[in-house]
């Protein structure tokens, strides 16, 4: 019932050229892709075009991060306003590069997850533990508690249109992709503590898998009944690899 979605994370990488490359040479591939949504997020300064490359076609795309503000007095930010002006469908929010290098809370991630949702934007919510919680049996606990904090500010039911991106960090650009049961359990774990609180949401809510996916990969993990398809970083920048991983998840 879910429809599997595969985006890619280009972090910050790119150029005017690469993008046009890029976009061009997975126009095909998304196009021919049944029952699988294709989507990308650019750094915010290709969102121009990025839209005009991928206009009447079938990849969607969003912003890596939004400023909590929607306009004033914050040089150098990116507001929720900008990128739907744009045509954008998703922001990516509470990445932990973001959480980590920007620090930003639980609770900047859940006010930022509603500014995005309030401007007509889907939030592709990242939660995940750090290898340290993992090996402390923390795992469950820390994508609870972030998730809890998006809940507690607005409630389950904001989660209806959102995704979630289970991404251990530890998995995060390190090659050390989870196996496919260490990242079903934490999914299974996540839709039912999501479950307990609204069976809906926890059935309609696509969770994407993080972390050092490529094309050797992907089809294990997308084959799993709880992961709905994956952020992909490293791999969504070649054009092989993510028309791989695209194929992967039909
Ligand atoms: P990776 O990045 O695929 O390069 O590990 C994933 C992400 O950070 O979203």
């Amino acid at each position: 019932m879910r429809t599997p979605l595969v985006m890619g994370n280009w972090k910050l990488n790119g150029t005017k050229e690469s993008v046009a490359e890029l976009l061009n040479g997975l126009a095909g591939p998304a196009a021919k892709a049944t029952g699988v949504e294709v989507a990308v997020c650019p750094p915010a300064i290709f969102l121009g075009q990025t839209e005009a490359l991928t206009k009447d076609g079938a990849i969607e795309f969003g912003a890596q991060n939004c400023d909590l503000n929607v306009a004033g007095a914050f040089t150098g930010e990116t507001s929720a306003v900008m990128v739907k002006s744009f045509g954008a469908k998703y922001s990516l929010v509470g990445h932990s590069e973001r959480r980590t290098l920007h620090a930003e809370t639980d609770e900047v991630v859940a006010a930022k997850f509603k500014v995005i949702q309030d401007n007509g934007l889907v939030p592709v919510l990242c939660i995940g533990e750090t290898l340290e919680e993992r090996e402390a049996d923390k795992t469950n606990s820390v994508v609870e508690k972030q998730l809890a904090a998006v809940i507690a500010a607005h409630g389950v039911a904001a989660l209806e249109n959102s995704v979630i991106a289970y991404e251990p960090v530890w998995a995060i650009g390190t090659g050390k992709v989870a196996s496919k049961e260490q990242a079903q359990e934490v999914h299974a774990h996540i839709r039912q503590w999501l479950a307990a609180q609204d069976a809906n949401v926890a059935a309609k809510v696509q969770i994407l898998y993080g972390g050092s996916v490529g094309p050797a990969t992907a089809a294990e993990l997308f084959a799993q009944p709880d992961i709905d398809g994956g952020l992909v970083g490293g791999a969504s920048l070649k054009v092989a690899d993510f028309t791989a991983i695209i194929e992967a998840a039909q």
